[in-house]
């Protein structure tokens, strides 16, 4: 058995290598948010999260897994995104909360419904692998605010437009996973994720201090939200993704630093509300 877990660990590592991550924020991306409400946590919840993670590991450094587990998983990887209908800019449950085969609730927004509700049986329901479902919960709750995971169907939320990050060829999807990010990082903080983190931090607690509560909450009490997450995604893919860009477009600094705020407003709501939704599951 030990055996057999380490030549599938090896096959995963070594997927890992050939597969470049093409769904969900980049790495950087999914760290951020998870170090955004790893912070956030009450005692309660942190102690719980440190308990369910493989020992050594925080929701930071445990935030990629689902993304490197599609390929073993290969029933998991509808849950990372939501296909909409072209260009109509908005989200429905009913609609669109499907797999390919048309199988319901298999979306990103389903996923974090199901994962919630798994976690909320701890201690009751030994049924289910909660290590495993509070490391998808910590993932989708960030792929969910990356609006190009709430996306056009026939463009595959953009992974079919090809446009240029200034002179690399590069499809749009990517370049909201990563592209911009990875931008922000090596011209305003030396490279640095702890500098971008910090300034997120800042930005949390006081530019958006008077709209953090309203993120944080629900409708009728429920323990997570995802529709209004997937809501506003799909408008935010339409007013800023999509926007001004078709398949050849060359993407530079007007488009670079008009965005730049959009992806920061996304982490840090990605970060918060994974944080007040795992409060309230272990509060
Ligand atoms: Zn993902």
């Amino acid at each position: 058995m030990e055996y057999s877990f380490r030549i599938q660990l090896v096959a995963i590592v070594s997927l890992m290598l050939v597969f470049p991550n093409t769904q969900g924020w980049g790495e950087d991306g999914h760290t951020i948010v998870c170090s955004i409400a790893q912070a956030r946590l009450s005692n309660t919840a942190a102690e719980k999260v440190k308990e369910l993670l493989p020992p050594g590991n925080d929701l930071a450094s445990m935030c990629s897994w689902a993304d490197h587990v599609k390929f073993y998983l290969p029933w998991s990887s509808a849950l990372h995104y939501i296909d909409t209908p072209d260009n109509l800019c908005t989200y429905q449950y009913e609609r669109d909360c499907k797999d390919q085969n048309g199988e319901k609730g298999r979306c990103v927004a389903g996923a974090i419904n199901n994962y919630t509700t798994q976690l909320l049986n701890h201690g009751t329901d030994n049924s289910y692998n909660l290590t495993q479902a509070l490391m998808f919960l910590a993932h989708f709750m960030g792929d969910i605010h990356q609006p190009l995971h709430v996306g056009f169907t026939s463009d595959r939320g953009g992974n079919s437009i090809n446009v240029h990050w200034y002179t690399r060829k590069q499809n749009l999807h990517h370049c909201w996973d990563a592209n911009i990010i990875e931008t922000a990082e090596e011209r305003f903080y030396d490279s640095n994720i702890d500098e971008f983190i910090d300034a997120i931090q800042q930005n949390i607690t006081k530019t958006w201090s008077s709209q953090v509560e309203g993120w944080e909450t629900c409708n009728s009490n429920e323990t997570t939200c995802p529709d209004i997450y997937a809501s506003e995604d799909i408008k935010a893919a339409c007013q800023w993704a999509y926007k001004g860009v078709s398949d050849g477009s060359v993407l530079e600094d007007d488009y670079f630093l008009s965005r730049l705020p959009i992806v920061n407003l996304r982490l840090a709501q990605g970060g918060v509300r994974l944080a007040a939704t795992l409060n309230r599951i272990f509060g």
